[in-house]
C-alpha cells in the first residue's frame, strides 16, 4: 500500500448557490513534491477544485455536498482557510491580486505566517529565498505593487505565497494574460519551486505547457475527471492532442 499522497481528494462534489453542480465526484492525488496539472475547457471546475482544497468555497457561496479532502492521510473538510495555510497548502489564485497600494516588501510581508511559527530570524531567511528566485522583487521592493506590471505582480503573488514556506501551492492560471517571454520566466519558476521539494497543483490553459511542468495531470469535463495520467501518457492522448494541445 503506497504511503498517503500529502493531498488526496476523494469523490469531491461541490454545489454553488445550493444547487448549480461545479464538480461531481471527482477524485485525485498530489504525492509529496510532485507537480500534478489540471487541465479542462472555461467552467470545467479547475478553479472551484482548488477552492474546495484552500477552504475558501463559502467566500464564493460554493458548498461541498459530498466527498473528502484529506492532507497527509487526514480528513480536513471543512477546515478553515487559515487552518489550510498552517498545513502548508496555499492558494494563489486567478487574477494575481496584490494589495496595489501597498510595497512590494509589504505585500511579501503579509504573505508570512504569524510571528514567531517558524523562529526568530526566518522572515529574513524568507525573504532572501523569495529575492533570489525573483531579483525583481528585490531591486523594487519599496515601490507600490500597483505599478509592477502584469508578469512582476504574478511574481509577487508567488513570492508573497512562498513566504509561508509552503509544502503545496495550488496556482491558478499564472501565465494568463502574460507575454511568452514572461511565461517562460513563470515556468522557469514553477521548474525551481519543484526542485526545492514544494508540491504544486497546476491549473493551466496552455496545456502545452502544463504537460511539460508536471508530472503527472488530470482533465476535467463539465465537474468530472475525463482523463488522467502521467504527462506523458496525455501528451500522447488523440483527445489531449486534439482538444487542448490544438493538434488535428
Ligand atoms: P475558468 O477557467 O473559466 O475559471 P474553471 O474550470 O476554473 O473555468 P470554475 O470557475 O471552477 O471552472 O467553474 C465551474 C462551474 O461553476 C461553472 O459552471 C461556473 O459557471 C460555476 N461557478 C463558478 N464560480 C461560481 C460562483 N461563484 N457562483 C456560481 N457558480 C459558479
Amino acid at each position: 500500500i503506497p504511503p498517503p499522497a500529502a493531498l488526496e481528494v476523494d469523490d469531491l462534489t461541490v454545489v454553488y448557490g445550493g444547487s448549480v453542480l461545479a464538480l461531481d465526484g471527482v477524485s485525485l492525488r498530489v504525492p509529496d513534491g510532485a507537480v500534478v496539472a489540471l487541465l479542462g475547457a472555461n467552467g470545467a471546475g479547475k478553479s472551484t477544485l482548488l477552492r474546495a482544497i484552500s477552504g475558501t468555497l463559502s467566500l464564493h457561496g460554493g458548498s461541498v455536498r459530498r466527498g473528502t479532502v484529506a492532507f497527509d492521510g487526514v480528513p480536513s473538510t471543512g477546515r478553515s482557510a487559515a487552518d489550510v495555510v498552517a498545513a502548508g497548502i496555499v492558494h494563489v489564485p486567478e487574477g494575481r491580486r496584490v494589495f496595489t497600494a501597498l510595497s512590494v516588501e509589504e505585500n511579501l510581508r503579509a504573505g508570512q505566517l504569524g510571528p514567531g511559527r517558524h523562529g526568530r530570524g526566518a522572515y529574513r531567511e524568507s525573504l532572501e529565498q523569495v529575492h533570489s528566485l525573483f531579483p525583481v522583487l528585490a531591486e523594487r521592493r519599496r515601490q507600490a505593487a500597483g505599478l509592477l506590471s502584469g508578469g512582476e505582480q504574478q511574481m509577487l503573488a508567488l513570492g508573497r505565497a512562498l513566504m509561508s514556506r509552503p509544502r503545496m501551492l495550488l496556482l491558478d492560471e499564472p501565465s494568463l494574460g502574460l507575454a511568452p517571454q514572461m511565461v517562460e520566466q513563470i515556468a522557469g519558476i514553477v521548474r525551481r519551486i519543484h526542485e526545492q521539494g514544494v508540491g504544486v497543483l497546476l491549473v493551466e490553459q496552455n496545456a502545452a505547457l502544463a504537460l511539460q511542468l508536471a508530472d503527472e495531470a488530470y482533465v476535467l469535463e463539465v465537474g468530472r475527471v475525463g482523463l488522467s495520467g502521467t504527462s506523458e501518457e496525455l501528451s500522447r492522448s488523440d483527445e489531449v492532442r486534439r482538444l487542448y494541445l490544438g493538434e488535428r
